[in-house]
């Protein structure tokens, strides 16, 4: 697969592009439009490890709009202000995140460092936290249709915690193991109120 543009080099200033290529970290490029002009050995190990599927990783994915990738809008939003606002002023932007599977609790730790041409930006991603996640006290709850599906017919999940919203009571947002496995095809992104306050809030 392409993992960076042609120019991708000469853009990089301030940071070694072997320096990328070595770390174990996931690491990505974005130009200054956000889209992706890098992804590092890292990140394609991490992505095929964690069932990111061959078809996404094809040769259209340098040059897609990173935004477009993110769903949910007030998550898109999130990552699109900061990411702008890190290449208007210059300065670097650090923020932590959660990204579990079924099996382990996982937070992560993502530094964005400016270019020092102004022309992108490199994101980095390290692996802060991993726990078992019988070790979290996290209910798991059965994938009820009747408790998780709203009218609209799709199904809500917490794209930072990945819990799920129920329909009725949609201040309540429970584990459900099964759609963390396998996301249902009517599901839709969104963030759940104590992630969006405790994670996202400025
Ligand atoms: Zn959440």
């Amino acid at each position: 697969m392409i993992r960076f543009i042609d120019n991708f080099k000469s853009k990089l200033e301030g940071i070694d592009f072997e320096t990328l290529e070595q770390s174990k970290y996931t690491i990505y490029g974005l130009s200054e439009d956000l889209e992706l002009i890098y992804v590092n050995p890292g990140w394609v190990n991490f992505a095929k490890e964690n069932g990111v599927s061959d078809s996404y990783m094809n040769d259209k994915l340098i040059g897609s709009s990173i935004i477009n990738a993110i769903d949910g809008e007030k998550i898109k939003n999130f990552y699109a202000e900061n990411y702008i606002n890190v290449l208007k002023t210059k300065k670097p932007w650090k923020h932590e995140y959660e990204c579990s599977s079924i099996q382990e609790y996982r937070q992560f730790h993502q530094n964005t460092y400016p270019l020092k041409n102004g022309k992108g930006l490199i994101v980095t991603n390290t692996l802060t936290v991993n726990l078992p996640m019988n070790s979290q006290n996290r209910k798991a709850y059965d994938a009820l249709n009747k408790r998780y599906v709203a009218n609209s017919g799709y199904v809500t999940q917490c794209s930072n915690c990945r819990c799920t919203q129920r329909a009725n009571e949609i201040d309540v947002w429970d584990w459900v193991p099964k759609w963390v496995e396998n996301i249902p095809k009517n599901f839709s992104h969104s963030i759940c109120p104590i992630c969006f306050d405790y994670y996202w809030k400025k």
